[in-house]
């Protein structure tokens, strides 16, 4: 009798689950969850991401009890807990989606060469991105650094297979008790505010990406705008969980908008690029990919500022009403993420690090690729990123996107009246145009030293 566990990791859906199905051709199968201090599931994620986990968890629960299964869950040391359940319950393989963050990476070898003492194989399964960092390259065999090229070249070799449908599932193997699947439970006043914008699990990403897809032609016109609830596909969340396969996410808003589809494919690109950068670049989690920007002079009387930004107090409309829009439902609109990322690290002068912490903690599409990319490119230090003189003015970025202070007014504690609804009020936390100047001076500074120092 052959026994195999399917390790969900960042894949928790049945369908279009390469791993899953291989897995499910055993003639026991033991679905598994790790909770792993060490492993990014759990432990890279803040409070909303696992907010985010544990309701997805119990919604797969309850998909693989439909199925006649259910989903073991243990807690520990990966490499450990695997290995005692291999030899609990004679298991002959591990199935899994591969990783492809550098520190998931360095867990899977030593997983696989732990289990290939013990006579076990770990077999990595893709699904999780459209094209294998690896393989992809320049001519001069090195990594990309910049997008439109990037995509342009992923775009002929990505991987884009046809949809599974859920697989049958095997028994699980005997003495694993059938249990009655849990439910998450939401035990503080925020998560059930947060958690109640959404459905996490795979039915809930299947539902938004069939509504999304019926707006997908207009996407081009619609994604900048943050009081469109619709114009965006919010399927942040679920893909960084695995809910839904990029690959689905794909062919469905091409059956759906033909080549209207493209602006939309460009983003998911985005996400290609993120996990692409952050595979060959893994330092950029901490440090600038620009070395001229590690000399940075950043404030350091900085708390008040950041605790203001947080919470929505800079007294920029926009920006606060992102921040509180963060707060209320644990997602932000990318315009406005640009928008609050550059006030913090351009007019704030604090770190683009402080600013990415934070979004940790209250993003449920917390991602450490796309937050990593997001804000070099808003600090103007990552890979083709926005040149750093290129500082959003919230006023102005409000105007245009917003013109109508409809986003404004969903978010803003009271609404907001008279004729420049998007102008800062007058006790912001800084003069925009007076710190907008500063910043251009030191980086005019910084450049000079850095560009003489590369002489
Ligand atoms: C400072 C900053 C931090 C960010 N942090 C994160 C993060 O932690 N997690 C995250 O998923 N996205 C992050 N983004 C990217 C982007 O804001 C979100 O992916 C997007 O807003 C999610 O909403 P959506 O699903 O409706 O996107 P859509 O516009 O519907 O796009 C579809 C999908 O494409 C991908 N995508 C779109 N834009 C980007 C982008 N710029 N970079 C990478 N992937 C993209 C996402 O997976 C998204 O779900 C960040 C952007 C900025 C500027």
């Amino acid at each position: 009798m052959r026994v195999a566990i399917h390790w969900f990791r960042r894949d928790l859906r049945l369908a279009d689950n390469a791993a899953l199905t291989a897995a499910a051709e055993s003639d026991r199968l033991l679905p598994l969850w790790i909770d792993d201090p060490e492993g990014e599931e759990a432990g890279g994620v803040g409070a909303a991401g696992a907010l985010w986990l544990d309701h997805s968890l119990a919604a797969l629960d309850h998909r693989l009890a439909q199925a006649g299964s259910r989903l073991v869950r243990r807690s520990g040391v990966a490499v450990e807990r695997l290995a005692e359940l291999v030899a609990e319950f004679g298991v002959a393989v591990v199935h899994a989606q591969r990783s492809h963050e550098p520190a998931l990476q360095a867990r899977d070898r030593e997983v696989a060469q732990r289990l290939a003492a013990l006579g076990v194989e770990l077999r990595l399964h893709d699904g999780g991105l459209l094209i294998d960092p690896e393989r992809l390259l320049t001519g001069g065999g090195r990594a990309y650094r910049v997008f439109t090229p990037f995509w342009r070249a992923a775009v002929q070799v990505w991987r884009l297979p046809d949809g599974q449908p859920a697989p049958a599932l095997p028994p699980l193997p005997e003495g694993i008790p059938r249990v009655e699947p849990a439910s998450a439970v939401c035990e503080a006043p925020w998560q059930r505010r947060v958690i109640g914008h959404w459905q996490p699990g795979e039915a809930g990403a299947l539902a938004a990406l069939e509504r999304f897809a019926e707006n997908c032609a207009d996407y081009a016109g619609r994604r900048d705008l943050p009081g469109d609830s619709e114009g965006v596909s919010r399927l942040s969340p679920h893909l960084h969980f695995g809910e839904v396969a990029p690959a689905r996410v794909v062919h469905t808003v091409v059956a759906a908008a033909g080549e209207a589809a493209e602006p939309f494919l460009r983003q998911l690109g985005w996400r290609e690029f993120a996990a692409y950068l952050l595979h060959h670049y893994p330092h950029t989690v901490e440090q600038p990919l620009d070395g001229r920007f590690a000399a940075m002079p950043w404030r350091d009387d900085g708390d008040p500022l950041l605790a203001a930004w947080q919470q929505g107090r800079t007294g920029f409309p926009l920006v606060d009403a992102g921040m509180r829009q963060l707060w209320q439902t644990g997602w932000m609109h990318n315009r406005v993420r640009m928008v609050a990322a550059s006030l913090l690290v351009k007019n704030l002068r604090l770190p683009w690090q402080l600013g990415a912490a934070w979004f940790r903690e209250t993003l449920v599409d917390f991602d450490l690729a796309n937050n990593t990319l997001g804000w070099q490119w808003v600090a103007g230090c990552g890979a083709d990123a926005a040149p750093y003189w290129r500082i959003f003015n919230p006023q102005r970025q409000g105007e245009r996107f917003d013109p109508q202070a409809v986003y404004l007014n969903q978010w803003l504690p009271a609404p907001v009246v008279g004729r420049h609804p998007h102008a800062a009020r007058p006790d912001a936390v800084v003069d925009y145009a007076a710190s907008r100047a500063e910043a251009l001076e030191i980086w005019n500074r910084l450049k000079e030293a850095g560009d003489g120092a590369q002489d």
